[in-house]
């Protein structure tokens, strides 16, 4: 490259061309290829936009022309021995070259240029900021050769998905690249052997887990009919989409390991679990050389095996995963992330095929802010140097519109092509480009936040609740700094799209402050003013006018589950609702029958009339039950009368928790001879991972005296057969209990 440059440099007159006094030539090859073409209609309209004045020619000799930009091949620059969609930047002042090697190496020279030598930025597909270019000159002294960290390079979020100039100016690739390589993708089993056509004729190819096989688990690899089936099957999607090199052969998602004594046998032979799924996948690797098999080291496969036993054929991926670490320190000097790290170093020593699948935001609330920006730098480095080909980091998903996207999604692409930039500059970069003035006030909420999470020692966890941050980075004296910085923001901005994007970042600030309230977390600070009917009407106003303005920014969904804002409004609502509205059964003694179970006790029998109902995490305000029934007895005022009756129930399979099989409320005035006057028996749907909390009302005739009221809920008798946990205990999980 040097080389090159020197040679043209002595063959180039001195002087220096300004594009003051002539348009700018940009120069294609005589053939161009489709995508070099391209890249250099967007140089010539972004140039454009700048207000400089271009033209497209195509080359006709080997001479460098003063004045003009190469793009594309160009025999001043051999690519030939680049990485794919590496490229070059070349310039000595008279002219430059921006040439890349692959579909993309040259139109991301070009999206450099603009970012680097005149200024543009592209915050988010929608914020593209040019620049005037009246002083723009053909830079000087440039020799560079940029290749990316990592040769795949995927944000899970919405803008990479929706929008292609997006994802090529900021050297990214998406979905639609990953559908074209890869067959399938990952947790592959039930697809390979789905469970509803074979477990019947063949329970014995799936896992058996406390001595019976189990529908919803894994495959039981020990059998060699498994192999076959399996092999035959992938031949078949091989042969109906031949173009894609990567086939995932990958564990379900869940940790029903098969426990049968043939598996357990491989386990003890091949270093574990992890040994036998490798030796399973190498097999199905040799019946397959032309393709790549990717399978999963997730969970209870993380671990290398042990005494690395077994090392993965040379067509075999491994697709390693981060899901249980926590994201408050960098990986490497988190003491809780060791064992992680180690077998980050494990399977370096045994694969140079590492695709790592990493998490980057809070998956169990997506507005919640996640201060999590001070990871990702040194979590890239971390895996670029131990010998990570792939990177692929889960975000929010292609269709939803989450707290600090914008943010987020910029700082994580940049880093990804080049993990060593130094993500404070990006950051401040972002922050006083996106919000002007404002920036600086944004940035300072970031930092303290940041910088709380990683002193604090409290683990940031992506399936957490803003209640977990309570006492640390949303304690409410920083709340109250933050929201101190956002009006100051909010006075220095001055016009409305930056307004705009303020109350965008704004808003995860009210959905941390409406959960912290719902969860009873500082009620009274966050809300300091009036009495209890004013902070309540504080607290609905903020509900609403986030839950609009979520709308209005396009939310579709509040948590990995589902929940829009409007569910999300009614169960806030019913919060509301329960603690601050009057029931004649509040504070009542209630007597429970049968103990609730550890650690879902709260407050023993009294929660059902405490004033505070259940919210989504059912951590908090629910009483659980496990296998057992809930049998309650409520002492009602001595002249009390009831006409309605209402309690809500939690469903969340995922969990293991269902809604009873039957519920009946009795009343009675001697606590002897009970009446029923309630009976329900809820239906269970096969709805594996989205809570819902179920209410069951009972109206009477007519309001009847009763002194007391019983309420028996009966589980399921066990976890019906369609889930994973087919057989075992199931969970009830109850709240309040209102009487009207
Ligand atoms: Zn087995």
């Amino acid at each position: 490259m040097k080389k090159n440059l020197l040679l043209i440099a002595l063959c180039l007159a001195l002087s220096s061309i300004s594009a003051q006094t002539k348009p700018v030539r940009i120069i294609i090859p005589q053939k161009p290829t489709e995508s070099e073409h391209y890249a250099a209609k967007q140089l010539q309209t972004l140039l454009q936009k700048g207000g400089l004045e271009t033209h497209i020619h195509t080359r006709n000799d080997d001479t460098p022309q003063s004045g003009s930009i190469y793009v594309g091949t160009c025999p001043f620059v051999n690519t030939d021995g680049y990485r794919n969609n590496a490229y070059a930047m070349l310039g000595d002042g008279n002219f430059f070259v921006l040439s890349g090697k692959g579909e993309k190496g040259t139109l991301y020279a070009v999206y450099d240029f603009l970012e680097r030598y005149c200024g543009y930025r592209l915050f988010t597909p929608e914020a593209l900021e040019t620049k005037e270019l009246h002083s723009f000159s053909i830079p000087t002294d440039t020799a560079l050769n940029i290749a990316p960290a990592f040769d795949y390079r995927e944000v899970l979020y919405f803008y990479p998905n929706n929008s292609q100039l997006y994802t090529d100016w900021h050297r990214l690739n998406n979905r639609a690249d990953l559908n074209r390589d890869w067959g399938m993708f990952v947790h592959t089993f039930k697809n390979l052997i789905p469970h509803e056509r074979y477990f019947d004729s063949h329970p014995e190819w799936f896992s058996m887990r406390n001595g019976q096989r189990v529908r919803d688990g894994q495959l039981c690899l020990a059998n060699p009919y498994v192999l076959d089936t399996l092999c035959r099957n992938l031949q078949k999607m091989v042969d109906q989409n031949p173009q894609a090199k990567i086939w995932s052969v990958s564990n379900n998602d869940n940790y029903n390991v098969c426990q049968c004594s043939e598996c357990l046998k491989l386990d003890s032979l091949y270093g574990g679990p992890t040994g036998t799924l490798l030796h399973f996948v190498n097999q199905v690797a040799r019946r397959f050389p032309d393709k790549t098999i990717s399978t999963l080291a997730y969970q209870f496969t993380r671990q290398a095996p042990q005494g690395l036993k077994v090392h993965p054929d040379s067509n075999v991926n491994i697709m390693f995963c981060s899901i249980e670490c926590g994201r408050e320190l960098p990986l490497e000097t988190n003491p809780a992330e060791s064992a992680f790290c180690n077998d980050m170093r494990n399977w370096q020593k045994i694969s140079d095929n590492i695709f790592m699948w990493d998490y980057i935001v809070q998956f169990r609330n997506f507005w919640d802010p996640f201060p999590n920006l001070h990871v990702l730098q040194p979590n890239l480095r971390f895996f670029r140097d131990h010998g990570v080909k792939m990177m692929f980091e889960q975000a929010t998903g292609e269709k939803n519109i989450t707290s600090w996207m914008d943010i987020r999604c910029y700082l994580t692409a940049k880093l990804l092509w080049n993990p060593d930039l130094d993500a404070d500059s990006i950051l401040n970069d972002f922050c006083n480009g996106y919000y002007g003035i404002a920036g600086p006030y944004v940035k300072s909420i970031i930092d303290t936040m940041t910088s709380i999470v990683a002193t604090s020692g409290q683990r940031l966890n992506i399936y957490g609740f803003a209640i977990d941050a309570c006492e640390g980075y949303l304690a409410p004296k920083y709340m109250d700094q933050y929201r101190k910085m956002m009006a100051l923001a909010y006075a220095a901005a001055t016009d409305s799209i930056i307004h705009q994007r303020l109350r965008f970042f704004e808003l995860s600030l009210d959905f941390a402050t409406v959960e912290l309230a719902a969860g009873g977390a500082f009620y009274e600070e966050l809300f300091p003013e009036g009495d209890k009917l004013d902070k309540v009407r504080q607290m609905y106003s903020m509900l609403n006018r986030m839950v609009d303005d979520l709308n209005r920014f396009g939310v579709s969904q509040m948590m990995e589950m589902g929940i829009s804002p409007d569910q999300y409004r009614e169960l806030i609502a019913r919060y509301i609702e329960k603690t601050f509205s009057y029931s004649n059964s509040y504070f009542r003694p209630v007597e429970l029958r049968k103990p609730p179970t550890e650690p879902y006790t709260n407050e023993g029998g009294q929660d059902l009339t405490d004033g505070a109902g259940g919210i989504l995490d059912y951590r908090y305000y629910w009483l659980g039950f496990y296998g057992d029934t809930l049998d309650a007895v409520i002492s009602l005022g001595a002249t009390d009368t009831v006409k309605h009756i209402s309690m809500d129930f939690y469903f969340y399979p995922l969990s293991w928790i269902f809604l009873p099989q039957q519920i009946d409320y009795y009343i009675s005035n001697d606590k002897k001879n009970w009446r029923l006057v309630g009976h329900h028996t809820p239906e269970n749907p096969e709805i594996l991972a989205t809570p819902m909390i179920k209410t069951f009302n009972t109206d009477l005739d007519k309001p009847t005296k009763a002194s007391y009221l019983r309420v028996v809920a009966i589980p399921l008798p066990q976890i019906p057969l369609w889930h994973r946990a087919t057989g075992q205990p199931a969970w009830i999980f109850t709240d309040e209990i209102i009487v009207n």
